[in-house]
């Protein structure tokens, strides 16, 4: 079989522990074979961040800006204990937090659903994707206890002089008082890569926050989406038959779980934060989780929803074969393949990216797969549980068969 070519490279940015190791795995037997690869490579290993003064990591998000599209692999974000693991001379940032800064983008995080694990919610049907702003509000907020009776007042002085100023409230003992703030060009930014992706992806846009109580912050957001969507796209999703839909938080909540899932739900940054992390449980496990970060002009990073798997990395260092879950990681590949395809209108790339989503899922549904995926197994035929590379192997059989037909 001829090599499937690329016509624009790939941005490439390798990580750390139990992915990195999954990561060479995947392109020896899923990819490499198939594809000829062409990636303009950065090493985000933290060995290669302490080298570079994690210039590397700026110069991966830069050239992931450039080309369009970039797919990553889990990076370990330094704590005191991997200053001393690493012998690092800096407690270099989060590599998702550089490069989401750089890209400007928002988090989707969707699900990989399969035949034989069904979600909590017994009605969801199909995946939930879940956009999160991470910016601003209670992340980037001034807080601090009040320590008995005064008044707490907000005050803004504006750079022409004017300046308001509001009583917050006249404390008559000891409480708490927190400040927040969130920008209108970051939550155009969001409006729009939300809008994006919902047109890309063809689902319907949910978004929701507390603007009945939140009259001038929440409603901020509120009026800004409404704003974007009547000029901007409200045409484009008639075409396409999707829709834009916009309601209070708590009422989303009560309709999400009601609904068969199939849309993207938008979420300002606390809400993101917690009710990612609720759907990612109800639809079953974290290594089934696939995350993209979209710019507002369009830009895409694929990567996993999870970590490095240290605990599994530091028993493949004594010499054992883990059965680590390589799903997502499979899915940031072919996502990012089938996109880079897409803008150079490469059939055969995008043909390939679903075929390996197809191969991956059927070997699943199967019946082989990974340990953490074996305990969620609902049907009668007993699940067999593999180790990474033998799951791969049993992948590969399935893609070539595929990619034969
Ligand atoms: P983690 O790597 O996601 O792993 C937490 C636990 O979840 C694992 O120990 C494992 O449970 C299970 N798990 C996660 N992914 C799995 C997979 N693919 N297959 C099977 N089981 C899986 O999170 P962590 O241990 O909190 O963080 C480890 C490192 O990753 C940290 O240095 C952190 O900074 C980094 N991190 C990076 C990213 C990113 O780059 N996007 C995201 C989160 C964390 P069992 O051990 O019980 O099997
Ligand atoms: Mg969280």
């Amino acid at each position: 079989m001829e090599k499937i070519q690329m016509h624009t490279p790939l941005v490439e940015m390798n990580g750390d522990e139990m992915t990195r190791v999954i990561w060479k795995a995947i392109k020896d037997e899923l990819l490499a074979p198939f594809v000829a690869l062409n990636t303009v490579y950065f090493d985000l290993g933290l060995a290669e961040r302490e080298r570079t003064k994690d210039q590397i990591t700026v110069e991966a998000a830069n050239a992931a800006r450039e080309y369009g599209v970039a797919v990553k692999c889990a990076t370990i974000t330094p704590n005191a204990q991997r200053m001393e693991e690493y012998k690092l001379t800096e407690m270099w940032k989060s590599p998702n937090g550089t490069i989401r800064s750089i890209m400007d983008g928002t988090v989707f995080r969707a699900p990989i659903m399969v035949d034989g694990i069904s979600p909590v919610v017994k009605n969801w049907k199909e995946p939930i994707t879940i956009a999160r702003h991470a910016y601003g509000d209670v992340y980037r907020a001034t807080e601090y206890r009040v320590p008995g009776p005064g008044k707490a007042e907000l005050l803004f002085t504006g750079d022409d002089g004017a300046s308001f100023r509001q009583t917050i409230y006249d404390f008559e003992c000891a409480g708490v008082l927190q400040g927040q703030y969130n920008k209108d060009s970051s939550i155009v930014s969001f409006a729009h890569a939300c809008f994006q992706y919902a047109a890309d992806t063809r689902q319907d846009l949910w978004f929701s926050t507390k603007d009945t109580i939140s009259k001038q912050y929440d409603h901020t957001f509120k009026d800004i989406f409404q704003e974007i969507y009547e000029k901007e796209y409200r045409a484009r999703f008639a075409e396409l038959g999707i829709t834009y839909f916009y309601t209070l938080i708590d009422d989303a909540v009560a309709r999400v779980i009601r609904s068969k899932g199939g849309f993207i739900w938008a979420c300002k940054n606390y809400d993101g934060d917690v009710m990612s992390d609720m759907v990612s449980t109800a639809f079953g496990s974290l290594a089934m989780m696939t995350s993209v970060l979209v710019s507002p002009d369009g830009k895409y990073e694929f990567e996993a929803a999870h970590g490095t798997v240290t605990r599994h990395y530091y028993r493949y260092l004594e010499g054992e074969q883990p059965s680590t879950n390589p799903m997502a990681t499979i899915f940031a590949w072919s996502g990012a393949l089938k996109k880079r395809g897409e803008l150079d209108g490469n059939a055969p790339l995008v043909r390939f990216g679903e075929k390996l989503e197809q191969a991956s899922i059927a070997t699943i549904a199967a019946g082989i797969m990974t340990k953490d995926m074996a305990g969620l197994w609902e049907k009668e035929e007993p699940a067999r549980a593999v180790e990474t590379v033998q799951f791969l192997k049993e992948i590969r059989a399935r893609l070539e068969t595929l990619l034969g037909e």
